[in-house]
């Protein structure tokens, strides 16, 4: 049976997402779509068959034919969509953050142990890139020794114009928070923030770049050097040092070129070139393991850690202090 999806939130993401679940992979098709901006939904729901659409998160999971949502609003909106989908017992893809502050995030945590099992996905893809999941698999059969630290970079051409400081953490570095928290299989413990002057490029009051340190429950510290206003493209690279050598991704891949006395290699422009296998094969898989009535990727578990190390990640950005992770004890429906 195809799968019908909901899709809430009809942006950037949510946008590509109905083309991905429309062009891209098997197994489901864009049953419904809500936009709060009516205009948006009706023109992206307008190029798919059988497809309604609406304004009211709700109203798209009651359509004809839906049987699990994707949701792709704002970061504020998802609590309301994951637990209106939870109340249909409705299995969802939830684009990260699975929501911005962890009191939240604790409220859905509640919410799924209630229903007594698991229905949520959280969108972090880099654990679906080819490049990430050798480094993981890597780092898992142990040929390395020991992971002792993680050099991590992000970089972005630019900034958009709604970008702030607390964001560089939050819709950033929340990446190589799941990132760090899936390859060594460890929680972050504590985060410390470092704030170099201000690149001159960086718009007026945004403190970019800076430096996060990580430290982690097995006694390994991470590094992400966040810096959202490059200017040469976007560039996401990952250097594992072990007892027993380095491993490292982001750097190499891509055509080489050789032309006028230079040689080099085009650097991608943004996530969605760069991640876009990624996206294909998570909600490929996301799809996959619905229909066959598993969940797999990060869990609701993954998306509260990931937003208490950002709360924390925020407070180290504006005390200069190091501030001490505190998790909530672990469910055992995620153990
Ligand atoms: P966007 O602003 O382009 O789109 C968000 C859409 O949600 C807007 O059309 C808005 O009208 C709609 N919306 C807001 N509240 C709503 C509600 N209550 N009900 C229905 N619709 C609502 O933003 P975006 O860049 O597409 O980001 C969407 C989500 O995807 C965010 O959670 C963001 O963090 C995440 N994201 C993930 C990645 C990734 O790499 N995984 C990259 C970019 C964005």
């Amino acid at each position: 049976m195809t799968l019908g999806i909901a899709v809430i939130g009809t942006g950037r993401m949510g946008a590509d997402h109905v083309r991905r679940i429309d062009s891209v992979i098997s197994g489901a098709r864009v049953a419904a779509v809500a936009d709060l901006d009516a205009e948006r939904a009706k023109a992206v729901a307008s190029g798919i068959e059988r497809c309604s659409a609406h304004t009211d998160p709700a109203a798209a999971m009651a359509a004809p034919g839906v049987g699990a949502v994707l949701i792709a609003s704002s970061g504020p909106a998802h609590e309301a969509a994951l637990l209106e989908a939870f109340a249909r017992g409705l299995p969802v893809l939830c684009e990260k953050p699975l929501t911005p502050d962890p009191a939240g995030a604790l409220r859905v945590l509640e919410a799924e142990q209630r229903l007594g099992r698991r229905l949520v996905q959280v969108g972090f893809m880099r654990r679906y890139d080819a490049e990430y999941q050798e480094l993981q698999r890597t780092l898992e059969h142990g040929e390395l020794g020991r992971p002792l630290m993680l050099h991590c970079r992000h970089r972005n051409a630019a900034s958009p114009s709604f970008f702030t400081t607390e964001m560089l953490i939050r819709d950033s570095v929340v990446h190589e928070v799941d990132a760090t928290r899936w390859l060594l299989g460890q929680e972050i413990t504590a985060v410390q923030v470092l704030r170099p002057r201000p690149s001159s490029h960086a718009p007026q009051g945004l403190g970019d770049p800076q430096l996060v340190l990580f430290e982690t429950s097995g006694g390994a510290v991470v590094d992400v050097e966040i810096f959202v206003n490059c200017g040469f493209g976007y560039e996401v690279r990952c250097e594992a040092v072990c007892e027993r050598g380095t491993a490292s991704i982001g750097g190499s891949g891509g055509l080489r070129t050789r032309s006028a006395g230079r040689a080099g290699r085009d650097i991608p422009q943004d996530f969605t070139i760069r991640f876009a296998d990624a996206y294909d094969r998570e909600v490929q898989a996301w799809v996959d393991a619905t229909r066959q009535g598993r969940v797999e990727g990060a869990s609701t578990w993954d998306g509260y850690a990931a937003a208490v190390v950002c709360e924390a990640g925020v407070r180290a950005q504006e005390t200069g202090e190091r501030v001490r992770v505190q998790l909530a004890e672990r469910p055992a429906l995620y153990a």
